[in-house]
């Protein structure tokens, strides 16, 4: 890879944002670096947050916490746009009028075994990229080095392949890899193929983040008129988040991109326009009620002056 490629790469990456210009790494590149509970910076990493979260954090946070994806949302994060055309994304919200963890106690993370993936990789970023005349995305490592952190100093030579061994990030990389792809595709699509708009963005985000609601909009009459799912096949994804999670990138491969991941019934879209007029018929035919009730409010023998609550005749 050279310098240039690099620079997309880490141009294209949804965690660019760092607070340090990052040096280009392959994954055998051995950093000197140790986090351990007597480093005098313990919790300093945690103390000043910008941590954007993948659908599969979400699903093991939410898990642990054993709240909806919808309260999980509601109370730990913010959303952000991913790019200029509002691709949404969502990050960790800090404590209230801090800039602190949520999750951060005395003795270190207390979500330790489901912590997201960019507080794994820490202090390594994971860029991504895809080229637009490639069908596989590649990805490249840099290494954040800011000041607060000491465990740069520390006597451990260790490679960025054992270190994402070490701190269990093969796993999230697995699951999350179907989205990534997905924001990679977006970018390098150009404006014109799959430009979110709003309605894009607002299953976008669902299927990322809020797969509670997810599975409810699955389990859905309407879903099921649009697409023809495996009875089998729907039971696993009522029963099973990562299923419906991967179902989810599919689904939106095939909502964005028009990739036929999923086998739409006869007819579907007609009945789609038929719902959508039905419930357009049912707003028209409410306004009208209002307006009639209105009309004879206004011309009722038993209005007074002031019911207008204008005063009066002024
Ligand atoms: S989740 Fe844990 S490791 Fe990540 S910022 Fe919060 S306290 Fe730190
Ligand atoms: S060494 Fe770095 S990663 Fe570890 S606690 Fe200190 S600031 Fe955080």
């Amino acid at each position: 890879m050279n310098e240039q490629e690099f620079q997309n790469l880490a141009k294209d990456s949804p965690f660019q944002d760092s607070p340090v210009m990052p040096n280009m790494l392959e994954g055998d590149t051995s950093i000197q670096f140790r986090c351990h509970r007597n480093v005098k910076c313990w919790n300093a990493c945690c103390s000043n947050i910008d941590i954007p979260l993948t659908p599969y954090d979400i699903l093991r946070l939410k898990n642990r916490l054993k709240i909806s994806s919808a309260e999980f949302l509601q109370e730990y994060t913010f959303p952000f746009e991913m790019d200029k055309d509002g691709l949404p994304g969502v990050k960790y919200k800090p404590v209230d009028g801090g800039s602190a963890c949520r999750f951060m106690v005395e003795e270190g993370c207390s979500v330790y075994e489901d912590r997201p993936s960019a507080c794994r990789y820490y202090p390594v970023a994971l860029l991504s990229m895809r080229r637009s005349d490639e069908y596989t995305d590649r990805t490249g490592y840099a290494l954040v080095q800011e000041a607060h952190c000491l465990g740069h100093q520390e006597d451990r030579k260790i490679t960025i392949e054992d270190y994402r061994t070490e701190q269990g990030v093969n796993d999230f990389d697995e699951k999350s890899r179907g989205w990534r792809q997905l924001i990679l595709k977006k970018k390098s699509a150009g404006p014109a193929i799959g430009k979110p708009q709003q309605m894009s963005n607002q299953l976008f985000f669902m299927a990322s983040y809020d797969l509670d609601r997810f599975r409810a909009f699955v389990m859905s009459p309407s879903f099921n008129e649009s697409y023809v799912i495996a009875v089998e096949t729907m039971a696993e994804l009522v029963a099973d988040d990562e299923k419906l999670m991967a179902f989810g990138f599919d689904f939106l491969r095939h909502a964005l991109f028009n990739e036929k991941n999923l086998e739409e019934r006869d007819g579907a879209y007609d009945k789609h326009r038929a719902r959508l007029n039905e419930r357009a018929q049912k707003i028209r035919a409410g306004f009208e009620q209002d307006r009639e009730k209105l009309e004879e409010l206004k011309y009722s023998p038993d209005a007074r002056p002031g019911d207008c609550e204008c005063g009066g005749n002024e």
